[in-house]
């Protein structure tokens, strides 16, 4: 769906990306995240095709946007971090003029009224945009870019000057929209909250990728097989417990087994189906172990990515 390959990206005198390449699947919430000036917005930039890279491709559902920027253009939303409203106008009108941009024919403003209901601003329609606070200022941007109902939908900051109830709002909105199957990226710092809706996260750093993996917080909806991290935790020690644990003889293959220096705690990745995770946890009490959890390992997103910072400047 979105398919990147040794894009890099210069302003002067600084290279703000180089030579990234990921591919994101269809249906995925990715987490972009990464410390200040990694390079998140300007590559959120390039996807949206505001910024033209200076070397490598970026296509989205196949359609390389160098060469057909407009045709990609119909498939995004882009929610900048920085966005611009037209002040004087109503939200209702802000939401008529971006249906029209989009060319939605919306009689009796159906798409408009349902968008804005779905930011929580339906009582706010006859109110003009530079009247509005801060956090509805952004709820009606957030609503003027997913009006067309993109396919990809680019999010730089969303939550910022939300207050606690519409932040939860937001939550619900982009499980809501991947639930349509819309492809989400959403950069944001608060990592606590990308963790009730992220299915992946893709952490940059100094203009590079230094990690791109399922975040097992929230599961791709239907995938059977999906790769999971599994956590055993044991009632007491047991000394080898990697070798105790690996591999399997049932036919299928399980991760690198990393145990704690004790004895008492592994963890390792796991692709089966729910069937061979129940084999998998019957083979392990039959050769003895004394399991007492055995479970997906939920470890946070905050915890794997400062994780990884450390891991990729050590
Ligand atoms: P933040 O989390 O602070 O928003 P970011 O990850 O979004 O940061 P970018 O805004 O993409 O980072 O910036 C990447 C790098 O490019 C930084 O070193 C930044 O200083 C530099 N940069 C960004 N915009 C410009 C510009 N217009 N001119 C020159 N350098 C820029």
């Amino acid at each position: 769906m979105i398919d990147v390959q040794g894009l890099c990206f210069e302003y002067p005198a600084k290279r703000a990306l180089d030579e990234v390449s990921f591919r994101i699947e269809p249906g995925t919430v990715t987490a972009l995240v990464g410390p200040n000036g990694a390079g998140k917005t300007t590559l959120l930039r390039c996807l949206s095709t505001l910024e033209p890279p200076y070397a490598g491709r970026i296509r989205l559902d196949g359609i390389d946007v160098a060469e057909e920027p407009r045709r990609a253009r119909r498939l995004l939303g882009f929610l900048d971090e920085f966005f611009g409203l037209y002040d004087d106008l109503s939200v209702l009108q802000s939401l008529r003029y971006w249906a029209a941009a989009h060319g939605i024919d919306d009689p009796g403003d159906a798409a408009a009224r349902d968008v804005a209901a779905r930011l929580g601003i339906e009582d706010r329609l006859s109110e003009r945009a530079g009247s509005l606070s801060r956090g509805l200022r952004q709820r009606l941007a957030i609503a003027q870019v997913i009006i067309h109902r993109p396919r990809i939908l680019l999010m730089d900051e969303p939550a910022s000057g939300l207050d606690p109830e519409a932040r939860a709002g937001l939550a619900e909105l982009i499980l809501g929209l991947q639930a349509e199957g819309m492809t989400i990226v959403v950069s944001s710092h608060i990592l606590s909250e990308l963790e009730d809706y992220s299915s992946h996260m893709l952490i940059v750093d100094r203009g590079r990728i230094v990690d791109h993996a399922a975040t097992g917080a929230r599961a791709v909806p239907a995938v059977a097989g999906r790769q999971v991290r599994l956590r055993v935790v044991l009632a007491e020690p047991v000394a080898g417990l990697e070798d105790a644990l690996s591999p399997p003889p049932l036919g299928f293959e399980i991760g690198d087994v990393v145990a704690d220096g004790e004895g008492r705690m592994a963890r390792f990745e796991f692709a089966g189906t729910p069937r061979d995770q129940a084999r998998l946890l019957e083979h392990q009490i039959a050769q003895g172990l004394p399991v007492a959890s055995f479970a997906e390992d939920h470890s946070s997103l905050q915890d794997r990515y400062i994780e990884t910072l450390r891991k990729g400047r050590s």
